[in-house]
């Protein structure tokens, strides 16, 4: 889904998370393609939330960088 849309490989130790934490909202706009690491602290702290958007604001479509 992710791979084929965005037209990108999710590289080792990356996951792709919701924006919107709901887990059926497939649209690219709500994916964003994080670390193992980042997304822990989205849905483990406080703030976790914004902090995903800020990730998908910054990133867009791309994977973290320094992986690829
Ligand atoms: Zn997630």
């Amino acid at each position: 889904m992710w791979e084929a849309e965005a037209g990108v490989t999710v590289p080792p130790g990356c996951v792709i998370h919701h924006v919107d934490w709901v887990k059926t909202h497939n649209v690219i706009e709500n994916l964003v393609c994080v670390t193992v690491a980042e997304h822990e602290r989205i849905h483990n702290t406080p703030g976790g939330k914004e902090f995903g958007e800020k990730l998908k604001k910054e990133r867009g479509l791309s994977c973290p960088p320094g992986l690829v």
